[in-house]
């Protein structure tokens, strides 16, 4: 009797599960396919935007990227990724300004990290999702990111060159009030006490030119103000040492 017992109950269990089953497969049946058909599907297959695949230095629309050559990215890589090689250029305005030559990126070391895009203080990197970067030899990894022909340095505008040429000339009225002021000093202590009240109107003329010259840019009036109040304090630090060394 007990024999009977256990059979229909193995056969209850049976078909229990053989539902369980059939439930299972019905419904993945049902559910819609997520296997990709790489490469029949290359054309219409969109990658996810955050998969990182390849750095890349961002162009603009007119063939410029922000790339300063700070090196940054490079001293921040884990792994020696990335080289920056820079160089001097001459600029319009008759500076000096280091510019990126080489950026080269050794993709077959890269691990995907992210770490150059963050620290990059002009946000000139960005990771692109082209996963197709396969090659047949480890050199063809290594890539150079500043890929477009280099563009002259821009011309000044003539906003810009006015003014550079204001600057210029309160950089130069300042230094000659700076000297005019320390001449006179120096001739007031040479010749006694009585001159300096006679030399004085020459560093005054000088510091007044100059104040005129940056007129209209606070910055350069602070500058050129705090040049001559360093001059006057001197001036009274070695009256008042000289008059110390008379008593
Ligand atoms: S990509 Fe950014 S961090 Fe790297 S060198 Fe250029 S500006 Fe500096
Ligand atoms: S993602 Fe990481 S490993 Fe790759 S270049 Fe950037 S910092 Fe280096």
């Amino acid at each position: 009797m007990g024999s009977v017992k256990d059979y229909f109950k193995s056969l209850g269990s049976g078909v229990a599960s053989l539902l369980k089953g059939m439930q299972v497969t019905g419904k993945e049946f049902v559910t819609p396919k997520i296997t990709e058909f790489y490469p029949e599907d290359r054309d219409t297959y969109k990658w996810p935007e955050r998969f990182r695949a390849v750095l890349e230095l961002i162009y603009d629309q007119d063939g410029n990227h922000k790339c300063i050559a700070c090196g940054t990215c490079e001293r921040n890589c884990p792994n020696g990724t990335i080289t920056i090689q820079s160089k001097m250029v001459d600029t319009p305005a008759g500076t000096k300004k280091k510019k990126l030559d080489n950026y080269i990126y050794d993709l077959g070391t890269c691990t995907f990290c992210n770490l150059c895009v963050i620290s990059c203080p002009t946000d000139a990197l960005r990771f692109s999702n082209d996963f197709e970067q396969s090659v047949f030899t480890r050199s063809k990894l290594v890539k150079k990111l500043n890929y477009l022909p280099e563009k002259p340095e821009p011309e000044l505008t003539e906003e810009q060159k006015a003014k550079l040429a204001a600057e210029k000339e309160a950089k130069i009225a300042a230094a000659k009030a700076k000297a005019a002021a320390l001449k006179a000093e120096r001739e007031a202590a040479a010749a006694g006490n009585d001159k300096p009240a006679q030399e004085a109107p020459k560093a005054d003329d000088a510091a007044a030119k100059a104040l005129a010259a940056a007129k209209g840019d606070p910055e350069k009036e602070a500058k050129i103000k705090a040049a001559l109040e360093r001059a006057a304090a001197l001036k009274a630090q070695r009256e008042a040492a000289k008059k110390d060394g008379n008593q």
